[in-house]
């Protein structure tokens, strides 16, 4: 990837559009119960991006932030319900992206499955990726 790449992005009904100027850090595949509940799907797909890389090109005012626990905050659009990002105190330089999000064509493949010991009864995972019952 060259040092100038962007990646952009945008919500389900495109009103929040957003650009990464850097790099976009492994990809997560997260099974726990919060991200399933947040996402209506089996696992979340986020990656980290620094927080000095992210801006929101379009639709500021429609970006929601719930706080989920203490901890974590999860950004998404007021309008069509699609998550964005979250924000972790532990880690103040980072927001974890939701990949599914992005427009540009992202060349990474997902690296390990984390939360795995919670994951949705019903779920197979049908990969060898690396699994973690938490976060490793
Ligand atoms: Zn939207
Ligand atoms: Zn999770």
């Amino acid at each position: 990837m060259s040092a100038d790449q962007i990646y952009t992005g945008s919500c389900l009904c495109g009103g929040i559009r957003y650009e990464i100027h850097g790099e976009i850090g492994p990809v997560l595949l997260c099974h726990c119960q919060r991200c399933r509940k947040a996402n209506g799907t089996a696992y979340a797909s986020n990656a980290p991006i620094k927080v000095s890389d992210f801006r929101i090109t379009q639709g500021e005012h429609l970006l929601k932030k719930y706080s989920s626990t203490e901890t974590t905050t999860r950004c998404f659009c007021s309008e069509c319900a699609a998550p964005i990002i979250s924000i972790k105190t532990d880690t103040p330089d980072l927001y974890r992206l939701r990949i599914g999000t992005l427009d540009t064509p992202l060349q990474q493949k997902p690296t390990q499955h984390i939360f795995v010991g919670s994951k949705a009864e019903w779920e197979t995972i049908c990969d060898d990726l690396p699994q973690y019952d938490t976060r490793p």
